[in-house]
């Protein structure tokens, strides 16, 4: 168990590990409002957090993975009612279809996926400790705030100017701050419990200060430590969660339960840019995963284009790089054909390691794996993963060898979750749908080859099912030289315009 991560709380890349041996490494991850469709720079982070729980299960952790569903907040609430359909009603549809863009992405789903609303009682009980242990106050308005004076150690996830926050925690209730969101500047005691509002309808609850809602940010430190414990390993968002979600998340939880360290690591996805942008609705440039599926794109490709960046840098999403993300997964389904071809084995035999816990084998892909592991360098990884692809695939090579190299593609595509086959029979099955890619663009333009392709095409068969892969490999060359790619399924090939 070696992986590195880089810590926001000590701004240090650190081996991570479980508190204890006999414990498995336990991951909170903030988990999506569900108000509308996740866009893809929420499924970024959701996509790294999958990375990071692979490679850690890959590398012989046994992780346990807790990731929330926020289904009360200011936004659920005011979009349902704009809509004039219950709260639950409204969450219900978003959460469903939360589920299904995450599965099309490949991403495990957490063992366990707590909801705000079907948690309240945790929440209140959480809040009612802060209140005895003098963390927390009722104010005359009927909401709970906590009192941030109370917590000396507040601000250091964030690393706020300390001098600074003394002299707004003194605010009394009246400046007290009940938005779920609010900057740096407005650093102040923030809401625990909301009283209940006009405008939230029959969104409310009861509880000992009166009817109303827990605030945003109770929710995960009620729900993280009931699921995971007091202190566990590793607490996971995108940056924009740093302040003040997670700082007010550690405050709650810090206070609560006298634990000085809730989370002892904590992940944190830089942005996602759009066309070198911000992603924002009036720039035109916020994806979801159907807006990308409309243009043709199959979501391995959206996951591929998502994944390939380093997460502590922001990563420029463009079309191109979607395009890219196409002709890198072509690649590595060719790359993993000639592999498959030479240790004898068809694409049914390509599966995902089943017991991790007996993966060893990394072969020539040995340096891409170390470099997932030391702090999720996944462009680094892809760069020594692309760059051991020509040895590999290179003919005549020992059984030995290939069955290494072979095990260790399966694991380094297991880690980053790209189902190179599925993803191959869905764009076959949605051929007619547009291209995701130049080069499928021209493979459906293609009408049937000439004659002297076709024999091109039958004699590299051939000899590929005689074992002479040099053969075969001269004859894929002339291929290429005509404009053409002979692709192999189970039992034949296909001819495309390469
Ligand atoms: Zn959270």
């Amino acid at each position: 168990m070696s992986v590195r991560l880089h810590n926001t709380l000590t701004r240090a890349v650190e081996t991570l590990a479980p508190a204890r041996e006999d414990l498995p490494f336990r991951m909170y991850c903030c988990g999506p409002t569900v108000y509308g469709p996740a866009h893809i720079g929420n499924f970024r982070t959701f996509l790294l957090q999958d990375v990071l729980r692979r490679v850690l299960a890959l590398d012989g952790y046994a992780v346990r993975h807790v990731r929330n569903i926020t289904d009360v907040d200011d936004k659920t609430i005011a979009r349902s009612q704009r809509e004039g359909v219950s709260l639950a009603e409204f969450t219900a549809g978003w959460t469903r279809k939360f589920h299904a863009d995450c599965a099309a992405l490949n991403l495990l789903p957490p063992h366990v996926e707590p909801s705000a609303v079907a948690n309240i009682p945790l929440q209140i009980a959480m809040i009612e400790k802060l209140v005895a242990k003098g963390h927390a106050y009722a104010a005359a308005d009927g909401s709970v705030y906590f009192k941030i004076s109370t917590c000396p150690d507040y601000g250091k996830l964030s690393h706020l100017d300390l001098a600074a926050l003394r002299t707004q925690s003194t605010n009394s209730a009246g400046t007290a701050n009940d938005a779920d969101e609010y900057a740096r500047e407005r650093v102040s005691d923030f809401a625990l419990w909301k009283a209940r509002k006009p405008e939230d309808g029959p969104n409310f609850w009861p509880s000992p200060w009166g009817d109303g809602r827990p605030g945003w940010h109770i929710e995960c430190s009620a729900m993280s430590t009931h699921y995971l414990g007091d202190t566990f390993d590793l607490h996971g968002g995108g940056v924009d969660l740093c302040f003040p979600h997670h700082e007010n998340e550690i405050a709650q939880a810090e206070c609560a339960t006298g634990h000085r360290h809730f989370a002892a690591h904590w992940f944190h996805c830089a942005h996602l840019m759009v066309d070198g942008a911000k992603m924002s609705k009036s720039l035109g440039n916020l994806y979801t995963l159907d807006d990308l599926r409309a243009k043709g794109a199959t979501p391995a490709a959206v996951r591929y284009a998502l994944v390939n960046g380093y997460y502590r840098s922001q990563l420029n999403f463009t079309l191109k790089a979607l395009a890219d993300a196409a002709s890198a997964l072509n690649k590595i389904r060719r790359a993993a054909d000639k592999l498959l071809a030479a240790a004898g084995l068809t694409r049914a035999d390509f599966a995902p390691p089943e017991t991790l816990e007996t993966v060893t084998a990394w072969g020539a892909f040995q340096p891409a794996w170390d470099a997932l592991r030391d702090d999720l360098n996944i462009p680094a990884a892809l760069g020594k993963f692309f760059g051991a692809l020509p040895a590999v695939t290179a003919g005549d090579r020992p059984l030995e060898a290939v069955r290494a190299d072979l095990s260790g593609l399966g694991n380094f595509l297991y880690a980053l979750g790209i189902r190179i086959f599925e993803d191959a029979e869905q764009e076959a099955e949605n051929g007619d749908r547009g291209a995701g890619s130049e080069e499928r663009g021209d493979s459906a333009a293609a009408g049937s080859p000439p004659a002297e392709v076709a024999a091109l095409a039958e004699r590299r068969w051939a000899a590929k099912q005689a074992r002479d892969f040099a053969g075969a490999d001269a004859l894929r060359a002339e291929l290429a030289a005509l404009g053409w790619r002979s692709i192999d399924r189970k039992d034949g090939y296909s001819l495309e315009r390469a």
